[in-house]
């Protein structure tokens, strides 16, 4: 037989674009359309329903960037239309392949319910199927001039992405307003061809299915009437029948589907925004599960819902109804998708509190799985966490995205640093917005690396980043692969049905230990450092409010603030959203986030101030008393108590240094600085060691041009390193005038900087705070330490512990990890002595090392200060920022905890007169507390969390200097999982190495 296989192809393309899809809506007439521009910001519905509109008709512009515009289309259904379906297509003009990305609408009825979204994949509204004729029409759309900041030309630095710069300029032109004529039986031809003809071409060429369908394409388009394809679609669809119903094999792959559409809490829009994002998607989703008995919606993000309960009441009603249903499924029991390197140990934890409790408190519903399928790598303390949560399964597919190394399994048992192993799915489909296109669901099946032991993966399906949601496109071409020969099989599924299934297919799963990184997006641990900063203070402030109202409470009767706890708590893990801790959103975004962590810090400090005032006794006695906020005792003082400070060591003498520069000793550490301000020695006294390389001075602030090839916010990429500038000039090296410090003034480019390097008295720490007036372009400026240390390991700490990783390059994995996290430290050690880089802000480090002439290993410990992209906020990090780091020779590991802890949590001097007995104590300095709080349900109990923080085993007594009636381990939502073991008020522990308690004390 000749082959004309391509003919057949190319013939069904044309046919399908030109004659086919074009005839679903055979007729139609205009819809009359008039508009009122919304000033300023979107105004409540009845507002914009009630608001008078102009005139306005197709092709012309409308919407100024972030917008509002509130269309009004009115029409009349024509008699002759009787018994037909009818629809409304409304085009706002949007562009087919942005989705998300663009202008949207939502569709209301004159009297504010919520029709459906308007997005450029679905732009209809239902009118009536069968009308009888003369109905009468009138429809209001929200629209939202959203504009375009990812356009074809990727990356480019546009003024869009803030309202303050965006100008005026109208984004959209009216594409297409009309009634229309909506024929059923071309619509699902349409879906038959595509289908078809999607699968077809996934199809060994050399396989009979693949002509079986090719042929039966054929006979479909011989049997269209182009002129008259109405009358003619339900014989060509009969010629499919035949292969359309041909089931599949039965080693077929099996996907399951879950309705989706991931809505970034905000990214390139503003989180305003994204509450009618989730609006649109939500009443979409509740329409479309109305019209499609099988369909499943899965939704995630607690904060999400909780949005439109509070400010879209009538979508709210259609969601409750909807997930009463069962088929809109609250998923991933977490308060928002948060990026999960940076957050730190109690704010990823909370995460989950918050997320599971919504789902909870709303409908009763617990979330085993967690659903992070965007989030950019994975620490690897969140095991635990997600355990303690009372979760089990993690779903992600970002993984796909590392651009070095291919991950070897979907389906795997992930193991954290304490042991914890959680069943986790990578979906081969690698995207979260799934189309049903054949071409994906052929990758899903292809790409699946766990095949011969496992036959399941999940798809997560609907258009996502700026949300819209599964369509009905993508529905009706599900139904058809649901048992198709030659495809994998698509079944709707909740996540917890895919994840049961999974696992009970697949007993003995592969392990993978350790972090899952991401090999792309490095830059996210950087780019916007007062996002960063408002974080890590937030974060550090929260655990001291927490501690002392508990403690005020107890000791006080002062009232504990549950509800701003709440509320400020809720408002920090939304700002963890892996858009918007990464610094990848645009201006607004983070300009927004700026004011609300300095708003965060007024409040948290009132509440902090009120109970150590109330803790505190006479304010006018002539004394201060010392708050310890931090995990061990400080200056004389017990954690979680306060008393006068011991009395001060003797001062660090300063004094000249031979060749210029200045020497600062405190009789633990002897440091040199060089005439330049540089760090060329830090002499450990006690252990009679240098710390500091003798190649390379430390303190040293360098500066790469960083010009990634795509995703500028995101990305640093590997040959940044190829060029570099120290900045080794100086305009002032002197004493400072705080006691034991040298003072360091540098310009460079459009730039300053200040440095204070400072020898506390008594402590075994040099601290450098370093102050950059920035206004650098596509740069990245790090600050260097060259040690004088031999390791073929450091640790960087993570949620509830600390995790290693190479000094070295052997593989491509090692190699990958050019940029990675830490949190308050990065520690390495030969045996007996270590060395500890603490900051108070940063989360971007490098590590590398070189062997020397002389035999000797320099480890050169980076911390990434700032940088400077131009998408998608074109300002990014430009002004003042303030770091402080410190070096601590002799530090093991327990010496690196507690320095980081005191890095961030600065002595609170208060004054009074009465000592404060701490609410618990702790015998041993490996059991951290990283929480000590009165239990959100307002019960009065006392909720304490600590961890094993050296990664050893602890045997530890934790007393509790309080009464109290019995105490319970919990998990993270302070459930009840046994009686603890105790004696008086003693509780006896014995830790793995990291683990995790919370325990609660019944009063
Ligand atoms: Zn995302």
């Amino acid at each position: 037989m000749h082959d004309d296989r391509t003919l057949v192809e190319d013939r069904l393309k044309r046919v399908l674009d030109e004659r086919v899809r074009p005839a679903v809506y055979p007729e139609s007439v205009p819809l009359d359309v008039a508009v009122w521009h919304a000033p300023g910001e979107p105004v409540p519905v009845a507002e914009g329903l009630a608001a008078t509109p102009e005139p306005i008709a197709v092709g012309d512009a409308w919407g100024a960037p972030w917008g509002t515009s509130w269309f009004t289309v009115t029409g009349t259904v024509p008699a002759a239309w009787a018994g037909r379906t009818v629809e409304a297509v409304l085009d706002l003009g949007f562009d087919k392949n942005m989705p998300g990305f663009q202008c949207e609408g939502l569709v209301y009825r004159p009297d504010g319910t919520p029709v459906k979204g308007l997005h450029p994949r679905n732009d209809w509204v239902r009118i009536g199927s069968p009308v009888e004729g003369g109905e009468e029409v009138r429809l209001h759309v929200e629209a939202a001039s959203n504009p375009v900041i990812l356009d074809y030309h990727p990356f480019l630095p546009t003024e869009l992405g803030d309202r303050e710069t965006a100008g005026t300029r109208p984004q959209y032109r009216l594409a297409r307003m009309d009634l229309a004529v909506f024929d059923e039986t071309v619509w699902q031809l349409v879906m038959d061809l595509e289908v078809l003809g999607e699968l077809m071409r996934e199809l060994p060429v050399e396989s009979a299915r693949r002509w079986d369908v090719l042929r039966a394409v054929g006979r479909a388009l011989d049997a269209i009437d182009l002129q008259d394809v109405g009358a003619t679609a339900a014989a060509a669809r009969e010629r499919l029948a035949g292969v359309l119903s041909a089931p599949a094999v039965p080693s077929a792959h099996r996907i399951s589907a879950v309705g989706h559409a991931h809505i970034d809490s905000a990214w390139l829009w503003p989180l305003r925004e994204t509450v009618r994002k989730v609006a649109r998607t939500t009443s979409n989703m509740a329409a479309l599960l109305d019209s499609e008995p099988d369909f499943v919606f899965a939704m995630s993000q607690a904060q999400q819902w909780a949005w439109v309960k509070e400010h879209r009441p009538e979508v709210w009603a259609k969601v409750t109804k909807a997930v009463a249903g069962g088929r809109f499924v609250p998923t991933g029991g977490m308060w928002v998708e948060s990026d999960t390197n940076m957050p730190g140990s109690e704010a990823m934890a909370r995460q989950f509190v918050h997320g599971k409790r919504f789902f909870l408190g709303e409908f009763g519903v617990e979330n085993e799985e967690v659903w992070l399928p965007d989030t950019f790598g994975f620490a690897a303390g969140l095991p635990q966490i997600i355990k303690a949560a009372g979760s089990r399964w993690l779903l992600t597919q970002k993984i796909s995205w590392s651009r070095t190394n291919a991950f070897p399994h979907h389906t795997f048992l992930w193991e954290g640093i304490d042991g914890t192993q959680i069943f986790t799915h990578f979906p081969p489909v690698d995207t979260y917005n799934c189309s049903m296109q054949g071409s994906e669901i052929a990758h899903a099946a292809r790409n699946f690396k766990d095949k011969g032991v496992a036959r399941h993966s999940l798809a997560p399906t609907g258009w996502g980043d700026g949300g819209g949601g599964t369509t009905r496109e993508m529905v009706a071409k599900a139904a058809r692969m649901r048992d198709l020969e030659g495809s994998a099989t698509v079944t709707w599924e909740t996540p917890a049905a895919f994840f049961a299934k999974a696992e009970a297919e697949y007993p003995h799963p592969p392990v993978w230990a350790g972090e899952l990184y991401l090999e792309l997006h490095r830059a996210t641990l950087t780019s916007q450092a007062r996002t960063k900063q408002g974080n890590r203070r937030s974060e550090s402030l929260l655990r001291e409010a927490e501690l002392w109202a508990a403690t005020a409470a107890v000791r006080a009767g002062h009232p504990y603030p549950y509800e701003r706890l709440d509320r400020v708590w809720k408002t920090v893990l939304l700002h963890q959203f892996h858009d918007i801790l990464p610094g990848s959103s645009i201006a607004w975004v983070h300009r927004e986030a700026e004011r609300t962590y300095a708003a965060v810090a007024r409040e948290l400090e009132e509440v902090i101030g009120s109970a150590q005032r109330a803790l505190a006794g006479d304010p006018g006695a002539g004394t201060s008393l010392l708050f310890n906020s931090t995990p061990h005792a400080r200056d004389g003082v017990p954690a979680g108590g306060a008393a006068r400070p011991a009395a001060a060591a003797a001062a660090t003498r300063v004094g000249p240094r031979e060749g210029g520069g200045h020497v600062l000793d405190n009789g633990l550490l002897r440091v040199e600085v060089d005439g330049r301000g540089l760090v060329v020695s830090v002499y450990d006294l006690a252990a009679g060691r240098e710390t500091v390389a003798p190649d390379r001075p430390a303190n040293l602030l360098q500066l790469h041009p960083d010009f990634p090839n795509m995703w500028d916010a995101w990305d640093v990429d590997e040959f940044y390193r190829n060029t570099v500038t120290d900045l080794v000039e100086a305009e002032e090296v002197a004493p400072g005038e705080e006691p034991g410090s040298v003072r360091v003034t540098r310009a460079f480019g459009r730039s300053a900087v200040r440095q204070l390097l400072v020898l506390p008295a008594g402590a075994g720490r040099l601290e450098i705070r370093t102050e950059v007036d920035w206004h650098e372009t596509e740069k990245f400026l790090k600050l260097a330490f060259p040690l004088d240390v031999r390791a073929d390991r450091y640790a960087s700490e993570t949620q509830y512990g600390h995790a290693y990783r190479a000094t070295h390059t052997n593989t491509s994995w090692e190699a990958a990890k050019f940029e990675a996290c830490n949190h308050r430290f990065v520690h390495l050690e030969e045996p007996g002595w270590g060395v500890a880089l603490v900051n108070d802000s940063t989360y971007g480090h490098d590590v590398t090392r070189a062997v020397r002439a002389d035999g000797g290993t320099t480890t050169t410990v980076r911390a990434s200060l700032l940088r400077a992209p131009r998408f998608p906020d074109p300002q990014t990090d430009q002004g003042v920022h303030r770091f402080l780091h410190a070096l601590v020779p002799g530090a093991g590991i327990g010496d690196a905890v507690r320095e980081g802890y005191v890095a961030n949590l600065p002595a609170r001097l208060v004054p009074g007169d009465r000592d404060v007995e701490p609410l618990v104590a702790v015998d041993r300095d490996a059991v951290v507390v990283t929480a000590v709080k009165l239990a959100d349900d307002e019960s009065g109990d006392v909720v304490v969390r600590l961890h094993e923080a050296h990664g050893g085993r602890a045997a530890a007594t934790l007393t509790a200097n309080f009464p109290f009636t019995r105490v319970s381990a919990t998990d993270l939502l302070e459930r009840p999982l046994g009686e603890a073991e105790r004696e008086g008020r003693a509780v006896r522990l014995s830790l793995r190495p990291f683990e995790l308690v919370t325990l609660r004390f019944h009063r």
